[in-house]
């Protein structure tokens, strides 16, 4: 591992802040802050993801090593670390919410890999930082199992997302003054590795606006399309090129967006801190994924009154966030309307790939009225029969070329969850059923043409709530080898895995939750 190359350009480029201490504070004139990770008492490692490290450039006899899980368990550093917590705010729940900050994260440097692509290692739960407020900078085993799975999990689902490196036991307990299990007794801590190409998010902008240092914001909007948005380059016209930075933040965003819709991933806590301005979905915390197809769900706990970050609302609070992002940077320009009609890209490109994404979840290749019109209608029966969003899209796909005329809705499966709802919609699931397999007949692919292009796009495992919960509990119990086998089955989440058909089955009724948290 010493011969890693960093080239830690975020602390190289950008002024950092001369109080190396980590006393609680507020950071002006600075984009980030000196940080060390505090020793732990037994770091071990969980587990990891071969191909982060692959990509990082880590051998696996390197991972297996004690200094491996000493590094990324934060007792010890690499030669050419440089470990600094990032200076940002952000809107929370739709306010203002002044300084953030990396307050339990921190980046260890920026690596080169052997192919010259750059990869920041960033551990979380390390301990304090100046932007820890009032709490300890560690992370409890079970959110480090779910951000290091789903992190793993939305990749190889081709979502775009950080990654994760490495799940490490610290071997000290951690207190969090919360609901989980109704205590706040003592639970194992650990530390997720993960790795980004850039780890910046809209609040790190957003700051700068707050306290009018609109020297320092320049100099962060053109260090980021610099190192991030080397495509960019080519623009000699230093507005033009900023606008056009800004117009690909919001076309990744809604791209973002869209993968999220089609896998039935809910973020649960999407605040501007929490938006990356590479567009890859960050910070892995109250998420949650839909069980039975329910726009109003929301698996965030401190949402549940008005359920600002449900699924069904996820579009409209990224355009939200992008247009405090154009507040943000709107200092920039002489006129705040270049960056309009960048924003409106985003509504433009959302709509476009969101329709693409539904007729092909639905498996049609025309998309007229009629396509759109059962689409519609759909989605409404999902939502009334209660039916699982990922197993009925599967089922869908398994479906050939003739359909049952006797009560079609029984190839479907073992799809619903409510005998009551289903039997209410039954005759209209059944009409519905029918008219699909009509019209789909008709685009002129063959079934098996079909299934192939539908099973593409309509993961059969998602990595279900209880399904975390359930590693997470073996874990506590110090046996990881559920979070081993769930990262093994999530690796090819569209290829069906006869040995684990237990993990595509529906929500079992022990798990039902109106919300979940993990923090
Ligand atoms: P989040 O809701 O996870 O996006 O976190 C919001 C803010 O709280 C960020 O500035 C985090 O760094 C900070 N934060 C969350 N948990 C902790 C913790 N255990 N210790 C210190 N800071 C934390
Ligand atoms: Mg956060
Ligand atoms: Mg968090």
């Amino acid at each position: 591992m010493d011969t890693l190359r960093f080239d830690n350009r975020f602390v190289n480029e950008l002024p950092g802040d001369p109080d190396r201490s980590n006393r609680r504070r507020q950071v002006q004139g600075a984009a980030w802050s000196a940080a060390a990770p505090t020793p732990v008492a037994g770091p071990a490692l969980v587990a990891h993801a071969h191909e982060v490290a692959a990509l990082v450039g880590i051998a696996e006899p390197d991972v297996q090593s004690a200094a491996f899980a000493r590094v990324f368990g934060g007792n010890a550093l690499l030669p050419g670390m440089a470990p600094y917590a990032a200076c940002y705010g952000g809107h929370q729940f739709g306010n203002w919410a002044g300084q953030l900050g990396d307050g339990r994260a921190m980046s260890l440097g920026e690596v080169v890999n052997a192919a010259g692509a750059r990869w920041e290692l960033q551990l979380k739960g390390a301990g304090p930082t100046p932007y820890s407020r009032t709490a300890d900078g560690r992370a409890v085993l079970r959110s480090s199992i779910r951000e290091f799975l789903c992190s793993e999990a939305m990749h190889h689902l081709g979502v775009p997302t950080t990654r994760a490196l490495s799940l490490v036991s610290t071997g000290d307990s951690v207190v969090r003054d919360m609901f989980y299990n109704g205590n706040a007794a003592p639970e194992p801590g650990a530390i997720v590795c993960r790795v980004a190409p850039s780890f910046i998010r809209f609040g790190n902008f957003e700051i700068l606006a707050a306290r009018d240092d609109l020297a320092l914001m320049a100099q962060l909007v053109d260090f980021t399309i610099d190192r991030d948005f080397p495509e960019l380059a080519g623009i000699a016209d230093a507005t033009e090129r900023r606008v056009a930075w800004f117009a690909d933040v919001c076309e990744r965003t809604a791209h973002m967006i869209v993968h999220w819709m089609r896998v039935g991933f809910v973020h649960g806590v999407m605040n501007t801190d929490n938006m990356s301005i590479l567009g890859l979905t960050i910070d892995y915390g109250p998420y949650g994924w839909l069980d039975n197809f329910d726009p109003t769900w929301t698996p965030n706990t401190t949402d549940a009154s008005t359920r600002r970050y449900r699924f069904g609302q996820q579009p409209a609070i990224a355009q939200w966030n992008l247009v405090r992002l154009a507040e943000a940077i709107a200092p920039l320009f002489e006129s705040g309307d270049v960056l309009q009609s960048a924003l409106e890209r985003f509504g433009d490109v959302y709509m476009a790939e969101y329709e693409a994404m539904n007729a092909a979840k639905f498996g049609f290749v025309v998309r007229g009225d009629a396509e759109q019109l059962l689409v519609r209608e759909g989605f409404a029966l999902l939502y009334e029969a209660e039916v699982d969003y990922t197993l009925f899209f599967r089922a869908l796909g398994e479906i050939g070329d003739t359909l049952p005329a006797d009560n079609p809705i029984g190839v479907l499966g073992d799809v619903f969850y409510d005998d009551a709802k289903r039997e209410a919609k039954a005759d209209a699931l059944n009409a519905w059923l029918y008219r699909w397999h009509t019209l789909v007949s008709t685009h002129g692919r063959s079934a098996a043409e079909r299934r192939v292009a539908m099973h593409a796009v309509n993961p059969r495992y998602v990595l279900r709530n209880y399904l975390a919960q359930q590693a997470i509990d073996a874990a506590t119990d110090g046996d990881a080898s559920l979070v081993q086998t769930l990262l093994e089955v999530m690796r090819r989440p569209y290829d069906d895995q006869p040995e684990y058909a237990h993990f595509a089955a529906r929500r079992p009724e022990w798990a039902r939750v109106k919300a979940g948290c993990s923090m």
